[in-house]
């Protein structure tokens, strides 16, 4: 049970002074569902505004507060038209302030017709005249507004601003009471590190690189110790032996040869089965390695051992794609293997359920939904985790709950972390790698191409379609707010649907899941030529007649992302191309990052140059860290303390015979806290 002095912490957010429902919605869209997310929400940066007497003063591009009064409003009639008011400043010099989406009847009661307020924004152009779009913080009081210069920048999403959602963190704040201290003294006085409560306070009002950096740290703890204890319990666990006789295996129908990386990593899984003692094996190989065949091999010998096993996808897409693949092969062995998504529904579902539960489903693809309480495996022996960096810990260890026995467990990941991290990060499994791609895979041919000639590059795509070949497309990342994502992928698919017709399809994350998949399967089934998608096809998609991709704006992704990304196309034996426009200004790093691109095609190699182009430059450091389970420590934090992290919590599993004494209660609270509670739990269990 959770301790009692973190109850307010996780009482739900909403319960907040100020948070209506208007604004629950996108609270939960960022994550933000009780206190301690809200708290944990730290900004991405801070701006410095200047005050203006009048708009003349101001710079285009420039972050400025102002009073202005509004005098006029207009458009906002059509739900994609912007809502605009016009509002002067005390020469009578005129600004628009811009709204898109559904936030006009909010702005006309912010902003009444003739009634003097102060602005906070960012100056801009349109054409002749001068807007802030999205204003960031709007009030009567100006001694307030100018008291304010410096200001938090928080990731926001659609219905929120940024002076609402200080507002909502500035009250969560009030609900931070002192803990017990979790880090070694020594550590904590070496680092000049604040106190947690201090921290977070600090870490909310201006640039303070050891406040964050000790938040870091308690996450990245947090997780460590987690490990430890799982590891710990994983030992004391009974499993499952299981033995397969390859009768299933010798009939399935590939079609291809197994490298020999892929026939090592099957024998050591092989291995571990037959031990009683649970596998908790990691299978690393980079973007196209072929780690689903191994996965299936290994859940075949499960099932040959008479048991059930799991595939656990991070998305649907993928687990259609997953389903689709295994049923073709698994097809002469006559297995039985179902799909159950969170989608599915009625008589369908509950088909699945019983044969889950008698059995007679062996195998079982999906989402996190093959884990919910209402689901009983008769003798659930092997899960198996695709693209694990995607899912914490706590939901592989929610599965291998399933089982009357503890099941075997093998998570697959295309390394999107450095060599140097992965003892830390996966220190508690055993590891086989995938360190040899499928023979007949050509280097990918990827080229750097300027924005502007976009025409050019829609000749190379004819050019590429004529040979029966098809393409991706995918859009830049733009990343202000989703809505100016969403109409960037749209605007430009309207372009492109406009020269080849039909054949384009469009997949972003707002769609439907229904027009998700029937878009995504189109392509995959050929009938589409063109996929033009925001990032949601960056894991996993396999559409090997698909060698062309084109990325705009690459400069604004990581290079982790981009390798990803360009892990879509050279699938085949056919030649791939993969195209990086780049906008016109780019940074010393970004030219770099591009370079690196043409340059290597190896992910390990790619994983650690992105961390040092990304380390040290910034205070804070950006938190693009997600591909790893954490959400507070950025990837140079990560570098930096996740090996300190590691160490120090084995001393602490060691030193105190798991978590007794005064820090060990402390560390417990640490768990909670980032709910890494199952480690707690183990620990009582065991
Ligand atoms: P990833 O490791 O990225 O999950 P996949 O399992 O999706 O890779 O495999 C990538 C592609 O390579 C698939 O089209 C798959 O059929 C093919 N493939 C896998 N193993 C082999 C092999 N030994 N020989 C040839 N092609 C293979
Ligand atoms: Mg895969």
């Amino acid at each position: 049970m959770r301790p009692e002095r973190l109850n307010p912490l996780f009482a739900a957010a909403d319960g907040l002074k100020g948070v209506g429902p208007g604004l629950a919605r996108p609270l939960e869209k960022l994550g933000l569902t009780r206190i301690r997310d809200v708290i944990y929400h730290l900004p991405d940066r801070f701006v410095s505004r200047r005050a203006l007497e009048v708009l003349e003063e101001g710079a285009v591009g420039e972050q400025i507060v102002i009073a202005l009064t509004p005098v006029d409003y207009r458009g906002g009639g059509a739900p994609r038209t912007p809502f605009r008011i016009m509002a002067e400043d005390s020469a009578g010099h005129v600004c628009a302030l811009v709204y898109f989406g559904r936030n006009a009847g909010w702005a006309r009661k912010q902003l009444p017709l003739g009634e003097k307020r102060w602005i906070a924004g960012r100056l801009d152009q349109f054409g002749q005249a001068l807007q802030i779009v999205h204003p960031d913080t709007i009030g009567p009081d100006g001694a307030a507004a100018l008291g304010r210069l410096i200001e938090p920048v928080y990731p926001l999403t659609e219905g929120l601003t940024q002076g609402r959602l200080a507002a909502v963190i500035g009250q969560a704040l009030t609900h931070v009471t002192d803990m017990p201290e979790w880090i070694e003294p020594q550590l904590k006085t070496r680092e000049g590190w604040p106190d947690w409560r201090g921290a977070l306070l600090a870490a909310h009002k201006g640039e303070d690189g050891k406040a964050r950096d000790r938040l870091a740290y308690d996450e990245l703890l947090a997780n460590s110790l987690a490990l430890m204890l799982v590891r710990a319990s994983n030992r004391r666990a009974a499993g499952q032996a299981l033995r397969g006789d390859g009768r299933l295996r010798s009939r399935l129908s590939l079609p291809f040869a197994l490298t020999g990386a892929q026939k090592r990593a099957i024998a050591e899984i092989e291995g571990d089965l037959m031990q009683s003692a649970p596998m908790l094996r990691l299978l690393q190989g980079d973007v196209g390695s072929g780690k689903t065949v191994v996965a299936l091999e290994s859940m075949l010998i499960a099932v040959e051992a008479g048991a059930q096993a799991a595939l656990l996808a991070p998305t649907e897409i993928l687990a259609r794609q997953h389903f689709a693949t295994l049923q073709r092969m698994l097809a002469p062995t006559g297995v039985t293997i179902a799909l159950l998504t969170g989608r599915d529904k009625g008589r369908a579902r509950e088909g699945i359920l019983m044969g889950l539960m008698d059995g007679s489903i062996q195998m079982v693809v999906g989402t996190h939904a093959i884990f919910q309480d209402a689901v009983v495996y008769k003798d659930l022996a092997l899960v198996v985790i695709d693209e694990q960096h995607r899912f914490g810990v706590s939901q592989r260890l929610m599965l291998t709950q399933k089982g009357r026995r503890t099941p075997h467990c093998l998570a697959m990941t295309a390394t999107p972390i450095p060599r140097t991290l992965t003892l830390a990060q996966y220190g508690e499994m055993d590891v086989s790698k995938l360190d040899e791609l499928p023979p007949g895979r050509q280097a990918i041919d990827t080229r750097v191409v300027a924005q502007e000639r976009l025409g050019d590059v829609a000749n190379a795509l004819r050019r590429h379609f004529e040979t029966g070949q098809q393409a991706y497309w995918v859009c830049p990342m733009v990343r202000e707010s989703e809505t100016t994502d969403l109409a960037a992928a749209e605007a430009r698919h309207a372009d492109l649907a406009a020269i080849f017709g039909e054949d384009v399809v469009l997949v972003h994350g707002q769609l439907k899941p229904e027009a998700k998949d029937a878009a995504m399967e189109r392509f995959a089934r050929g009938e589409a030529k063109l996929l033009v998608a925001t990032t949601v096809i960056e894991v996993g998609v396999d559409v090997p007649n698909a060698t062309l991709m084109v990325i705009e704006q690459a400069e604004r992704f990581g290079l982790a992302q981009l390798h990803q990304l360009r892990g879509r196309v050279g699938r085949g034996a056919e030649k791939s191309v993969c195209l990086l426009l780049r906008g016109d200004t780019l940074s010393e790093v970004a030219r770099e990052r591009l370079a690196l691109m043409r340059e290597t095609q190896d992910g390990f190699r790619l994983a650690e140059e992105d961390l040092r182009l990304r380390g040290g430059g910034e205070l804070l450091g950006t938190r693009q860290s997600g591909d790893t389970p954490f959400r507070v420590a950025s990837l140079d934090q990560i570098t930096r303390l996740l090996p300190i992290a590691h160490d120090d919590a084995r001393l602490l599993m060691e030193r105190d015979g798991g978590l007794v004494g005064e820090r060990g209660e402390a560390a417990r609270l640490l768990l909670y806290l980032f709910e890494r509670d199952w480690g707690v739990q183990l620990l009582r269990g065991g």
